[in-house]
């Protein structure tokens, strides 16, 4: 005969010390369980001698350090066990990993392209890179758009041999124009090229850009948003800073 029992317990993992990834220390920290609902369950048929076990701890946790409060749902169940694994699995909530990107605090760029940013970064975070891409590809084209660049020079192969030049409306071109403006270096512009994920085929041929090449392009974006945005109005307030001055 099956057998299933279930058991849930409040509290019997409270006080208990966890060591946890914090958000905000970035580093694994000492998290102490505040709450926890502990269930555990099994069915199993004697006759036959055979029993399934799993276990779901839900906890409340506060890192010891900065305060950050965090939910932890570690899971195990006996036939995830393997010879390389013990069945048990870890979820921290808000999700986060040790390459986390915390988002810049832009408050000159423009409102629309600061959700972009600011989403694709979550995405970055929470490990849709597929996603992150294609936020990337809409945070240029916004930019473009934003700074009245509609196409740029693009180099092809030449029908006769060679290369010719040719203004192209893609994003390839656009991201030539910014070039071309003096808003991206041949260098940034050139990171952004090489790395087709930004083009059609993150999203059309579902490639999975690696975390790495993403922060690249990240960075360079951020880069791109800070000369445009940012420096701009920072040296526009320390003149005004120097005419009071003055006065
Ligand atoms: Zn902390």
């Amino acid at each position: 005969m099956l057998i299933t029992e279930k058991k849930a317990t409040e509290n019997g993992t409270k006080g208990k010390i966890v060591s946890v990834h914090c958000i905000e220390c970035k580093r694994s920290t000492r998290h102490l369980v505040t709450v926890s609902l502990d269930k555990t369950g099994s069915e199993s048929n004697e006759r036959e001698g055979w029993s399934v076990d799993w276990s779901d701890r839900y906890q409340v946790i506060e890192c010891q350090g900065c305060e950050t409060v965090s939910f932890r749902h570690q899971s195990w169940f006996s036939e995830a066990q393997d010879f390389d694994d013990d069945g048990t699995t870890e979820r921290v909530y808000p999700l986060r990993n040790k390459d986390a990107i915390n988002p810049r605090p832009y408050h000159n760029v423009p409102s629309n392209l600061r959700r972009i940013y600011t989403e694709l970064i979550d995405c970055f975070n929470n490990d849709s890179p597929t996603l992150c891409a294609a936020g990337l590809r809409a945070l240029v084209e916004g930019v473009c758009a934003q700074q009245g660049i509609a196409d740029g020079p693009v180099e092809l192969p030449a029908k006769g041999g060679g290369t010719q030049v040719v203004r192209r409306d893609n994003l390839e071109g656009r991201i030539a124009g910014l070039q071309e403006k003096g808003l991206l270096t041949q260098s940034s512009a050139q990171t952004l090229h090489e790395h087709r994920y930004l083009g059609n085929s993150a999203v059309h041929e579902l490639a999975r850009p690696s975390s790495d090449e993403l922060k690249l392009a990240i960075e360079i974006v951020e880069h791109v948003l800070d000369q445009l945005y940012e420096l701009p109005e920072k040296a526009a307030e320390l003149h005004r800073a120097i005419d009071r001055r003055k006065k």
